[in-house]
C-alpha cells in the first residue's frame, strides 16, 4: 500500500511513474511532519497553494506582463497575474506589484538595476550584524557590481542606532539605502530610514523578505509608506510559494517591471504566480491577522523560555517570528548547538552573532504556528532545547522521542499514515 499523505503531496501518478523520486518526496514530507521546523524562514504552505504550483500553469510561456506578452494563449495566465498584481496592492497598500521575481534574491537584484549603476555606493546591514547575500556579500553579484557600506547593531543593545545610520549616510552619501536582515528579531523603524535617506538624497529600499508576513497580518508596521521599492519573499511567514515580488509607488512601477523583465529574468512561472495570488488571498483573511499576531506570541514566549533556559537571546527579546540567540552560557556554540538538537529532531539555523566569538542559532516559529502551537508548546519546546544541548546519544534518543510525540499532536497536512 503506497502512503497516502495528501493528494497534493504524493500524486498517483508520480508514485506510479517514478517510485524511486515518489520515496524521496514521501520521506521529505514525513521528515517535516516527524520534526520540528524552527528555521526562520520556513513555513508549511497550503494544499490550495501547493495545488497551484503542481498545475498545468507550469507548461505556460508567458514573457512579458499581462497584456503585453511574447507569447501567445497568454488570456487566462494574464488573468492569474492580474488577480496576483490585484490582490497584492490590496493587501500591501502599494500603488504597483510586481509578483514575477522567482525568489527574494531576485527581487532585491531587481530593485538595485531598478535605481543603481554598477559601481554606485549602497549602505545597508553589514553581514556580520545580520545582512543578507544581496546586501554586499563578496560572493555575491551584490558585492562585485557595487561599493557597499556596512552598518551595525549597538553593542550593548543589540538594536540598530539610527544616529550611526546617519553618520555613515552622511560619510559616505550613498545612491540607495537597504534596511532589511536576515536575522534582525526587532521592528524597523522605517521612518527614520526614510528621514536618513531624504537628508542625503538616496534612495529608501526595503528589504522585507522576513516579516512581510507579519505586515500583512497587522502584526508589524507596513515599509510600503516609507520606502521607494520593498523587497519580499512569498514563502517565509507570508506562507506562499518560493518567489519574490516588489512593491512599489506608481511613479518607479515601469522601472521595476523592466528591471524585473526583460534585465534580469526570462518567462514569469505563472503556476508560482497563480500560487502567490492563492497565498495573498489565504493572508487577506481575517485567520491570518490571527496566525501572524500567533507567531510573534509563540517567538516571544519561546524566547522568554530560552532566556530562562540560560540562553542569551540577542536584544533581550523579539518583535517578530525570529529569535537569535547565544548558546555559549550552556557551553555549546552555535554549530555544536545545531548538530546536537538535529540529532534530537529540532531543525533550525546558526547565525552570525555581531560581537560574539562563534556563531549563535536562529530560530523562528511561522512554521510550528502553521500547525497549531501555542505558547504551552513553546514552553515545552525550550525545555528540549535544554536537555537536548546537553548532548549524549541517550539524551539526543529521549529527546527525539519527546519531539516526535509533540509534532504528532500537530500534523501539517493531516495524519500520516
Ligand atoms: C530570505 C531573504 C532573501 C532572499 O530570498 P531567496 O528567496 O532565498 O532568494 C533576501 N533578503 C533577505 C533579508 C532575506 O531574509
Amino acid at each position: 500500500m503506497p502512503v497516502v499523505i495528501a493528494p497534493h503531496t504524493a500524486p498517483d501518478a508520480l508514485l506510479r511513474q517514478d517510485p524511486e523520486m515518489a520515496e524521496v518526496i514521501l520521506g521529505e514530507t514525513r521528515r517535516q511532519a516527524d520534526s520540528l521546523q524552527l528555521i526562520a524562514a520556513e513555513n508549511f504552505t497550503s494544499p490550495a497553494v501547493l495545488a497551484a504550483l503542481g498545475s498545468p500553469l507550469a507548461n505556460k510561456y508567458a514573457e512579458g506582463y499581462p497584456g503585453h506578452r511574447h507569447h501567445g494563449g497568454c488570456e487566462l495566465v494574464d488573468a492569474a497575474e492580474r488577480i496576483a498584481i490585484a490582490r497584492a496592492k490590496a493587501l500591501f497598500g502599494a500603488g504597483h506589484a510586481n509578483v514575477q521575481s522567482h525568489s527574494g534574491s531576485s527581487a532585491v537584484l531587481a530593485a538595485y538595476a531598478a535605481l543603481l549603476r554598477p559601481g554606485d555606493t549602497v549602505l545597508a546591514m553589514g553581514l556580520p550584524y545580520g545582512g543578507h547575500l544581496t546586501h554586499g556579500a563578496p560572493v555575491n553579484f551584490s558585492g562585485r557590481w557595487f561599493d557597499f557600506v556596512g552598518y551595525g547593531v549597538d553593542e550593548t543593545t543589540g538594536f540598530i542606532d539610527p544616529s550611526r545610520v546617519r553618520a555613515l549616510a552622511r560619510e559616505h552619501r550613498p545612491k540607495a539605502i537597504v534596511c532589511g536582515s536576515i536575522s534582525y528579531p526587532r521592528h524597523i523603524d522605517y521612518a527614520a530610514f526614510r528621514q536618513i535617506a531624504d537628508d542625503v538624497g538616496a534612495y529608501l529600499i526595503a528589504d522585507a523578505a522576513h516579516p512581510i508576513g507579519l505586515v500583512a497580518g497587522g502584526a508589524a508596521p507596513s515599509p510600503v509608506p516609507y520606502a521607494d521599492v520593498v523587497c519580499a519573499t512569498t514563502h517565509k511567514v507570508l506562507r506562499g510559494p518560493r518567489g519574490g515580488m516588489i512593491l512599489c509607488g506608481e511613479e518607479l512601477a515601469e522601472r521595476v517591471d523592466r528591471a524585473v523583465f526583460p534585465f534580469t529574468q526570462g518567462g514569469a512561472q505563472m503556476h508560482t504566480i497563480a500560487a502567490k495570488a492563492v497565498a495573498f488571498g489565504e493572508a487577506a483573511a481575517p485567520a491570518f491577522t490571527a496566525y501572524a499576531h500567533q507567531v510573534v506570541a509563540n517567538a516571544r514566549a519561546l524566547a522568554k523560555a530560552l532566556a530562562a533556559e540560560g540562553l542569551r537571546i540577542t536584544t533581550d527579546g523579539t518583535d517578530t517570528h525570529l529569535i537569535t540567540a547565544d548558546p555559549a552560557p550552556l557551553g555549546v556554540d552555535g554549530r555544536t548547538a545545531r548538530g546536537r538538537l538535529a540529532a534530537a529532531g529540532v531543525v533550525l539555523d546558526t547565525c552570525a552573532l555581531p560581537y560574539a566569538e562563534g556563531r549563535g542559532i536562529r530560530l523562528g516559529t511561522a512554521a510550528v504556528t502553521t500547525q497549531g502551537m501555542s505558547e504551552a508548546e513553546m514552553a515545552r519546546i525550550a525545555l528540549l532545547f535544554t536537555s537536548a544541548l546537553r548532548g549524549g546519544a541517550e539524551t539526543a534518543r529521549r529527546v527525539r522521542a519527546e519531539v516526535r510525540e509533540l509534532v504528532g499532536g500537530f500534523p501539517p497536512y493531516g495524519k500520516l499514515s
